[in-house]
């Protein structure tokens, strides 16, 4: 390059060095400007973003998009519910259908209902049949589950009591279980009188197990109340106040429930007809949670194969069709009107919804199939989703509060209830253990006496 040409180069790079720090100047100078001040696209986006799915009014639409249906911010997903990912938060409560209707079927057991309250309690209503596999596949350990509540004594809401009882104890439920459940219009048709004779029912089986540590874990107690009485507050622990009241269902002795905890709410109906006490005692809850049968009589009779007069004699005399259903839920106002004791079937789904909607315009879900889980949280928000377990899954481990656990001694040996004839049937470990395996069997428990222990699964102390 020649000297002229040089000094013309080098004058260009210099005068273009310069323009590029005065537009970086002046773009940073811009970008202070838009922060302090952001203009309109930046407002609107804000506001887009901010409405998460509804950036205008046009978009608030259907029964269920009201403002107090939201998921909360620490669910890990928001339409699936994965059990023992997420912390229940101090103030929420989470419901799970264990069980969700009473012919049960590979997806709907008999009905059941966890309630996990965020000061650590838990509460369940009815233990219908099959329902205690999903409360292992959520991996609820047995012996935190110390209060169940009855609303009748039909088999599709308690039937899986017999085992639960028998089985709790060798998951470590050592203390006695809290039965709660209505008296009847004679001694014989109360709870009290069904759990003494299911406790002798099980007298065989007890009596086997009572060679593992049971402690009092077969010593249930029974609280019975008055069906009649309405409004009752029959349990008041830990701030959870449960009251009842009489409802009508195929005899006396039907009860329904409200909980009532930290300002949320829940009712819960069982079985019945359509009640104006359901509405009194309901009136703005969180869920209300009532049976419900479809209506569409002439289709189910088709489906089950049951003459129309045995469809309609049962919904009529004991049972709430979807039609009453939306009527009590027009009249009480709950901010979730939510169905189960339901066959979750799509041939019926449709009509049931119709048939709501007739009378309800709020926010519906069904209470079905299992494992669908509510969570209230927040300042009165309510969210619903499936819950998700795997096909198979073995007891959960058990879960000591207390720094110590007391291991509760056997009442007996196992060979003590063996006749000696019988145990000299058995054959000889040797004969089928393979060569060079001779394990020490345990044929005696080694413990006479309670032991405590320190508990097992306690945290590690912190450093
Ligand atoms: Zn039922
Ligand atoms: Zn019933």
């Amino acid at each position: 390059m020649k000297g002229k040409a040089f000094w013309l180069a080098a004058a260009a790079i210099g005068i273009a060095g310069a323009v590029s720090v005065v537009w970086a100047q002046q773009a940073k100078q811009a970008q202070q400007a838009q922060e302090a001040q952001p203009g309109p696209e930046l407002l609107q986006a804000k506001e887009f973003f901010g409405k998460a799915g509804i950036p205008g009014k046009r978009w608030v639409e259907g029964e269920t998009m009201v403002p107090h249906i939201a998921p909360a911010s620490h669910f890990k997903a928001t339409m699936l519910y994965y059990p023992g990912t997420e912390e229940l938060q101090p103030d929420e409560v989470r419901v799970t259908f264990m069980g969700s209707t009473y012919y049960p079927n590979r997806s709907q057991s008999g009905m059941s209902i966890f309630v996990e309250l965020g000061n650590g309690e838990n509460v369940v209503f009815d233990l219908g049949i099959g329902s205690l596999r999903n409360y292992n596949a959520f991996s609820i350990p047995f012996n935190t589950i110390n209060h169940v509540f009855f609303t009748h004594l039909h088999m599709d809401h308690m039937s899986d009591l017999p085992y639960f009882m028998m089985f709790r104890p060798i998951q470590a439920g050592w203390t006695p279980l809290h039965i709660y459940g209505p008296s009847g219009s004679e001694k014989q048709y109360g709870i009290a009188h069904m759990v003494e004779h299911m406790m002798k029912m099980t007298a065989w089986h007890q009596d086997s197990f009572n060679a593992w540590p049971i402690g009092d874990g077969y010593s249930p107690e029974v609280h019975e109340f008055d069906f009649m009485k309405e409004g009752e507050v029959i349990y008041d622990r830990k701030g959870v106040k449960i009251r009842h009241w009489p409802t009508s269902h195929t005899k006396d002795g039907a009860t329904s429930y409200r909980l009532d905890w930290n300002g949320r709410s829940i009712c819960y109906t069982g079985d019945n007809r359509p009640n104006s006490l359901t509405i009194k005692h309901c009136k703005g809850v969180d869920l209300l949670i009532s049976e419900v049968q479809n209506a569409a009589i002439s289709l189910s009779s088709r489906a089950l194969g049951m003459p129309t007069a045995m469809a309609a004699y049962t919904i009529d005399t004991s049972h709430t069709p979807a039609y009453g259903l939306g009527y009590i839920c027009k009249k009480a106002q709950p901010k979730v009107c939510v169905a189960t004791h339901y066959s979750y079937d799509d041939i019926f789904n449709n009509e049931t919804v119709a048939q709501v909607r007739h009378h309800y315009k709020g926010a519906f879900a069904f209470g079905a199939p299992d494992l669908v889980t509510f969570n209230i949280h927040g300042d009165g928000k309510v969210w619903w989703r499936e819950g998700a377990a795997a096909d198979s899954s073995q007891t959960p481990r058990p879960r000591f509060e207390s720094p110590t656990v007391k291991f509760p001694a056997p009442r007996h040996q196992v060979y003590d209830v063996i006749n000696d004839t019988i145990e000299a049937n058995e054959i000889n470990p040797k004969k089928w253990y393979p060569k060079g395996h001779r394990p020490d069997l345990v044929r005696k428990w080694p413990l006479t006496k309670d032991v405590e222990v320190p508990n097992p699964f306690a945290p590690p102390p912190a450093k």
